[in-house]
């Protein structure tokens, strides 16, 4: 008799279902003596416990950005984790490139910032806040605005009376701020 399971996503590598475990998640192939594909995912990722949506979310978009990774040294850090067509699981701070300078926009606690911020010679200031008029951004938006200069879509923002307005966020002709358009 087959027993009830809980699938949260599909196996990027044979396409079966993965499965939450008490260990992670683990493809429906990846279950006894002569498995035929070899994907686990483990729950804990970077000293952080993922939830069966986050789970899900990376196995459909194959990305995810989150907050709350715990380094060695007890410091939290925001991420982006990559799923690759063999199952693994890999952490990525940079997001795209910096319109202004060139540099790597890599995603930071409070905003998504230029490696150059401390260079000495190209010191670069470009910094895209993550949240705007309270918005959250997201890791497509921002990468709209490094690769594309703006947005697609308007985002939903809020006045201090809490009346709400639509935007697209920009850069400047100069390209180093970012300005709602
Ligand atoms: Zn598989
Ligand atoms: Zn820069």
């Amino acid at each position: 008799m087959e027993s009830e399971k809980k699938i949260v996503g599909r196996c990027p590598k044979c396409g079966g279902n993965i499965i939450k475990t008490c260990k992670g998640y683990r493809c429906e192939n990846n279950i006894g003596d002569n498995p035929s594909c070899s994907v686990v995912i483990n729950g804990i990722l970077g000293n952080r416990k993922m939830s069966d949506e986050e789970i899900s979310e990376l196995l459909s978009n194959r990305r995810i950005m989150l907050d709350g990774f715990m380094s060695k040294e007890g410091k939290a850090f925001p991420t982006v984790l990559e799923l690759t067509d063999n199952g693994e699981v890999l952490m990525q701070s940079v997001i795209g490139k910096c319109p202004h300078c060139g540099g790597d926009i890599r995603v930071g606690s409070r905003a998504f910032n230029c490696s150059n911020f401390n260079s000495p010679t190209d010191k670069c200031e470009f910094s895209i806040w993550r949240n705007i008029g309270g918005h959250q951004l997201t890791l497509t938006e921002a990468q709209e605005i490094c690769g594309n200069g703006i947005t697609s879509a308007e985002l939903e923002m809020f006045r201090d009376d809490g009346s709400i307005y639509r935007k697209r966020l920009g850069l400047s002709p100069d390209k180093l701020q970012v300005v709602k358009i």
